[in-house]
């Protein structure tokens, strides 16, 4: 498995990725981290002559404050994520999230935007941030646009991002009191094993423990990261407990299509799914619980 010949572009700002990607067409790749685009040419999955890399682009680093949430660059790696204190102390779900993926080697290099734009079902980060409301900033020539992260994943390896499209941030509002997330994988070993399946959920609860509003997605089960909105919509205005979570849970499954493969089988997964959600659900329950205190 060798890399075949490619051009190796190196852009400082965005107007100048936006305009090489623009220039090559269908024959430039982005490269961030490279985790993923640079196996995928080495297998042949995805060819490319030019590689528009990131690296550079210091707009695209860090993790910042955005109107009482954070916004992360799409440049991050997946271990300043985990470092960041804002990111940390604001937003332990994240972290718990972004631990799980792959091994700190691989994380060392792995950015958040490239996890998002791989679109592969069963990446790590967009349950959490699905759950958690985040928003995706694209950069598409000199024009800037926001979109739900919901609107942004189109099919398996595919995203809205057009050719010449750059993803420059996850902008994550919030969270505030009553309100807890979690994240629950399943993987055939823990490091460097994709997930399964795996289930998101967040809940805000009110006075006398019920629901004001609930969030429930599934990785790995359908062809897009998936919002299970049937599932959420019967938690809100019920009690947060036992008898609702494993009502939310029994949806969840039947909202997953999973396919059978040599992780698992179809029906593995859904069970799975059930299980999975039931736990995220607790966890985000007793979360939410803790910021009442
Ligand atoms: C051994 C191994 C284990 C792994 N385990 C896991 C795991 O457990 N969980 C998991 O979720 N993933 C896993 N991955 C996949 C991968 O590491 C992640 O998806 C990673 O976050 C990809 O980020 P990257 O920066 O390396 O992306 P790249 O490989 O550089 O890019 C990925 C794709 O996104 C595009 N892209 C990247 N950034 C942008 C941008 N800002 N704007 C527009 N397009 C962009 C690229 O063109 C390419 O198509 C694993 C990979 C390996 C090699």
């Amino acid at each position: 498995m060798y890399l075949p010949d490619v051009e190796l572009h190196e852009p400082r700002s965005l107007a100048q990725a936006s305009a090489l990607l623009s220039e090559h067409g269908a024959s430039a790749r982005v490269l961030a981290g490279g985790t993923d685009v640079l196996v995928d040419l080495k297998t042949a999955r995805t060819r490319a002559a030019h590689l528009v890399s990131i690296q550079e682009i210091e707009e695209l680093r860090g993790v910042h404050p955005w109107d009482g949430g954070i916004r992360i660059g799409a440049g991050t790696t997946i271990n300043e994520l985990i470092a960041s204190p804002r990111v940390r102390d604001g937003f332990p779900p994240i972290v718990e999230a972004a631990r799980q993926m792959a091994a700190p080697q691989v994380r060392a290099l792995a950015t958040v935007g490239g996890n998002l734009a791989s679109a592969v079902p069963c990446a790590d980060l967009p349950p959490i941030l699905l759950v958690l409301g985040a928003s995706v900033e694209i950069f598409s020539g000199e024009q800037r646009k926001t979109l739900p992260l919901d609107a942004f994943f189109t099919g398996p390896r595919r995203t809205v991002l057009a050719p010449r499209d750059l993803l420059t941030a996850v902008r994550v509002p919030q969270m505030g009191p009553g309100f807890g997330a979690a994240y629950a994988r399943f993987a055939l070993r823990e490091g460097n094993a994709i997930a399964v399946a795996s289930v998101a959920a967040s809940l805000r609860i009110k006075e006398k423990n019920i629901i004001q509003e609930a969030r429930i997605a599934l990785g790995a089960v359908a062809p897009v990261p998936l919002l299970a909105r049937q599932a959420a919509n019967l938690l809100v205005d019920r009690p947060a407990e036992a008898d609702a979570f494993d009502a939310a849970a029994m949806l969840a499954m039947r909202a997953a299509s999973p396919i059978s493969d040599i992780r698992g089988s179809a029906g593995f997964r859904r069970e799975i799914v059930g299980v999975l959600a039931r736990r995220a659900l607790n966890t985000a329950h007793v979360r939410a619980k803790e910021t009442l205190r």
